[in-house]
């Protein structure tokens, strides 16, 4: 079976929303400039990012996503693996509270499954909750999306993944055909990842459509290889 991944922020929409979302209600600059000096992990500027935030209300939320645009392909890809009947996941190290609204505006939300961090309103205030998390890798993401990717998927399956940046770089390695932009693109070449170079998701369904038509769809072995040895030692 083919499977689709892709990434939210940066990849179906197109800013990411997240840094957007805490740089207008939270201490974005400065907490974000102390995690790219490695300061902290993933979890733990998300941990201080969520306790910075203040008047959030709902006006205020609901002004800053009417902002947000998505990929212009976003809709057309997503309906073409509906039609396809290929499964989509998006996977992302970001959060519901804006994920889930921005999906359901473009008609989006019960085309995919979605595999996120959430944010939690509680008495001392936003709590974020990591269900990817795990000990068992240290890239850069608060939930890893690797366990996202093999637990929702066969051994025999074909993994797409699309995505933009630091978040998807652990998982490109266990992806069997990766399209890239951005921080991920450079870093897929420098690890010697094969990918497709991409400016929108409608490049990327038109490169599909393509490979579904000449059965070029394929498992990459090192990808298939990679998910064997982690399966193994989770
Ligand atoms: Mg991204
Ligand atoms: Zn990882």
């Amino acid at each position: 079976m083919i499977r689709l991944f892709l990434d939210f922020d940066g990849t179906i929409a197109v800013n990411d929303v997240g840094d957007e979302f805490f740089r207008t209600f939270g201490d974005f600059e400065r907490l974000h400039a102390e995690l790219l000096r490695g300061e902290y992990s993933v979890a733990e500027y998300y941990r201080r990012s969520a306790a910075s935030v203040r008047d959030m209300s709902d006006t205020a939320v609901a002004t800053f996503l009417a902002a947000q645009e998505l990929d212009s392909g976003a809709r057309d890809l997503i309906t073409w693996s509906v039609r396809e009947q290929i499964p989509t996941v998006v996977v992302s190290d970001g959060f519901d509270r804006y994920i889930e609204p921005l999906l359901e505006r473009e008609g989006l939300r019960t085309h995919v499954d979605l595999a996120c961090n959430t944010l939690q309103e509680t008495e001392i205030g936003l709590l974020p909750v990591f269900p990817g998390a795990t000990e068992s890798c240290s890239c850069f993401c608060a939930s890893c999306k690797r366990n996202t990717l093999l637990v929702r998927s066969a051994m025999d399956d074909v993994l797409i993944y699309v995505g933009d940046g630091r978040s998807d770089a652990c998982a490109v390695e266990y992806c069997d055909v990766v399209f890239a932009k951005g921080i991920l693109a450079a870093s897929c070449t420098e690890r010697g990842i094969p990918h497709h170079p991409y400016r929108t998701l409608t490049d990327v369904m038109m490169i599909l459509q393509a490979k579904l038509r000449d059965g070029s769809l394929r498992a990459r072995r090192q990808a298939r290889l990679a998910r064997q040895r982690a399966v193994a030692a989770e």
